[in-house]
């Protein structure tokens, strides 16, 4: 069985018409997950809710107090603008609370089986830093399963891969001074927010950017894959890997210029695979909605052929 954590909570988050960060997104993973051959192997979880374990101290580890009453104060007045493309609706902060729980719960759910599982949430997080979302993201949900991953028995090192297309800034910002925590990003540069260097290496060599030029496609990603993210992660001996699993590097995707297939997720799961199966995927970025199920199902299909 593959758990997927999912509510259908996370569809009041409401960006409002014409917002590519839709809740048409999980709709469409959904429906995928439910009409392939192999769904009854799919188990679907809800997340905790907010009354069995309140988030708010997992966030306060990585966002400012100042911000985290922020958004919920923006959110309680009848929502607003965090930037340009940065939405809180009147459901947003509790619906952002509860991806949090989501990932927290994926986080223990791995632990658990020792088998990959999939968090399928919104509003994303990699963007999102201490002090403020930007980029659609509100928490940072990848930073924050990080460190619990680290209070939890037996983790004593966390790795973070982030193949969505846009580099991961707000996770980068966040880990990249922690020994403990190491962070891998693919994504297409020049490109939205601008960061992502590869001289960008982190205070203990322990981030890795892989700039890839508009175009590229899995010829690139793979000689990446093979030359760079493996041995990188090999090198770092982590416990855990956290998936930011954004699919907007699509050659469908209507944001951004890489070249990938859905099929080609399912190569950089297996490559993953290899390294550990202490492997937690969570939902960010992906904006063609057939693409982004596609490539969804082609995650977890590999995972399950294991
Ligand atoms: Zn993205």
């Amino acid at each position: 069985m593959f758990p997927i954590i999912y509510s259908d909570a996370f569809l009041d988050h409401d960006t409002g018409h014409f917002h590519p960060e839709s809740p048409q997104r999980l709709e469409a993973i959904v429906n995928a997950l439910k009409t392939v051959s192999w769904s009854d192997r799919l188990q679907w979880q809800k997340p905790t809710n907010l009354a069995q374990r309140n988030p708010i101290p997992y966030i306060k580890n990585i966002h400012m107090d100042n911000y985290i009453k922020g958004v919920q104060r923006l959110a309680e007045k009848g929502g607003g603008f965090i930037d340009g493309d940065t939405i809180v609706s009147p459901e947003s902060y509790n619906v952002a609370l509860l991806a949090v729980n989501a990932w927290l719960d994926g986080v223990d759910t791995v632990l658990t089986t020792q088998q990959p599982a999939f968090v399928l949430s919104r509003p994303p997080g990699h963007h999102a830093v201490q002090k403020t979302g930007m980029g659609f993201c509100l928490f940072s949900n990848a930073a924050i399963a990080a460190h619990y991953a680290l209070q939890c028995d037996g983790i004593q090192r966390v790795a973070i891969v982030d193949w969505d297309v846009h580099h991961g800034n707000g996770t980068q910002a966040i880990v990249e001074d922690n020994p403990n925590i190491a962070y891998c990003s693919l994504h297409q540069f020049p490109a939205y927010p601008g960061t992502g260097t590869a001289t960008e290496t982190g205070k203990y060599d322990n981030v890795l950017n892989i700039p890839m030029e508009p175009g590229s496609d899995l010829n690139h990603y793979q000689v990446a894959f093979e030359q760079q993210v493996i041995p990188f992660l090999e090198r770092f001996h982590g416990d855990f890997l956290i998936v930011s699993a954004g699919y907007d590097a699509n050659q469908a995707d209507p944001l951004a210029s890489i070249n990938l297939q859905p099929r080609d997720y399912g190569i950089f799961t297996q490559q993953l695979l290899t390294v550990t199966s202490r492997i937690l995927f969570g939902l960010e970025g992906g904006y063609d909605l057939s693409a982004l199920a596609e490539s969804v199902v082609a995650t977890i299909e590999v995972c399950l052929s294991q």
